[in-house]
């Protein structure tokens, strides 16, 4: 495949940026790209669908079901400005249809679930939502070839028996409990495959798949169940990258190089137990990861790993992300690994166990 990456910061759409992605976001692009409505969210906001090329392959993308997911949805329109801008010959082959925010009451929110705290991803069977049931009806009246869905997975991936994070992950999603290998299962293994194939040398051993368990409350199991080949896409954490900008650029090189290996039929070159190769994700890491910090407790003195995750909290002031921190786990912490991290074996800086102790620790990082 002849991908043009290397013109990135041509096509990258500047306007999106961070964390905070929401319908107003996106209107700003409408000098790109033309919207209409397909119907109305739990809250009454618009929900988007735009449309991308006039040929015969039809591929149905989804984003921010969960809508503080945002990094694939910055790709996804990186994705399609390379279609628009760099790569034109293909825009006769495929036609995407795409919701770029498919919750955008959550999004506005920055929760993960709709704005009736349901998580739309377990809504697939009962369609109690009006953002599953207008999913479930383009996807009827469309009858696409193939099916994105675009997610944001949490910094505690990573790959595998590493501390490497997981900064792409996939799945081929289940079509039935028994796992069967379905031909659209297939199909959207070796998509995937693909994709791991032209981004492992950009970011080697970053790349991780998930679990395959059948969950028919899910929209990809669904789909998949219903023979659509449908991949599972979710942009991860790595270093100190919290506006995802990085990964985001990843994730556009993946969705370019799907749309690309699945329209010149590359994908079908692969043979998809190369999938299996991808190594699974596990959950070893924390955002900062302290080593044998010397604690006391009442009379006990101590040494003890401790982990420290932040919470995403909107700032709607400032219409920002803020990353509030908090102790998650202390302990021996086994296995795990944080994005950052300190090793306080040679540092004799006693801790109280007590409410400052967050503060403290901070207050000795800094
Ligand atoms: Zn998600």
């Amino acid at each position: 495949m002849e991908l043009k990456f290397d013109k990135y910061n041509e096509f990258r759409i500047k306007s999106l940026f961070g964390r905070y992605i929401t319908n107003e976001s996106i209107l700003q692009l409408t000098e790109i790209f033309s919207y209409s409505e397909i119907g109305k969210s739990s809250n009454n906001l618009p929900i988007y669908y735009l449309k991308l090329g006039s040929g015969p392959i039809k591929i149905l993308i989804w984003s921010q079901m969960h809508g503080n997911e945002s990094t694939s949805t910055k790709a996804l329109f990186d994705a399609l400005s390379y279609f628009l801008h760099i790569d034109k010959k293909h825009l006769s082959d495929f036609t995407l249809h795409i919701i770029p925010i498919l919750n955008p009451d959550g999004a506005l929110l920055y929760t993960r679930e709709n704005f009736n705290k349901i998580d739309l991803n377990r809504d697939a069977s009962s369609l109690s939502q009006n953002e599953s049931i207008f999913l479930k009806d383009l996807y009827d009246k469309i009858k696409p070839h193939y099916c994105f869905n675009l997610h944001d997975q949490r910094s505690i991936y990573s790959v595998a028996d590493t501390n490497k994070p997981s900064i792409l992950s996939f799945l081929s999603p289940a079509a039935d409990t028994n796992k069967s290998e379905t031909n659209s299962r297939i199909t959207s293994m070796k998509v995937i495959s693909s994709i791991n194939k032209e981004l492992n040398s950009l970011i080697k051993g970053h790349i991780s798949r998930y679990k395959d368990d059948y969950n028919p409350n899910c929209v990809g199991d669904t789909f998949q169940s219903l023979n659509t080949p449908t991949l599972l896409f979710e942009s991860g954490h790595f270093d100190n990258d919290y506006n995802r900008e990085n990964t985001r650029k990843y994730m556009c090189f993946a969705l370019i190089t799907a749309i690309t290996s699945i329209t010149t039929n590359e994908y079908k070159k692969i043979d998809y137990s190369d999938y299996y190769k991808i190594p699974e994700n596990t959950t070893y890491l924390s955002d900062i990861f302290l080593r044998n910090v010397l604690i006391k407790n009442g009379i006990k003195e101590y040494r003890t790993n401790i982990s420290i995750m932040y919470n995403e909290v909107l700032d709607k002031s400032a219409n920002k992300i803020m990353l509030e921190p908090f102790i998650d786990k202390k302990g021996l912490l086994r296995n795990m690994f944080g994005h950052f991290e300190i090793d306080f074996t040679n540092n004799d800086k006693m801790f109280k166990n007590d409410d400052n102790l967050l503060n403290n620790l901070l207050k000795h990082i800094d």
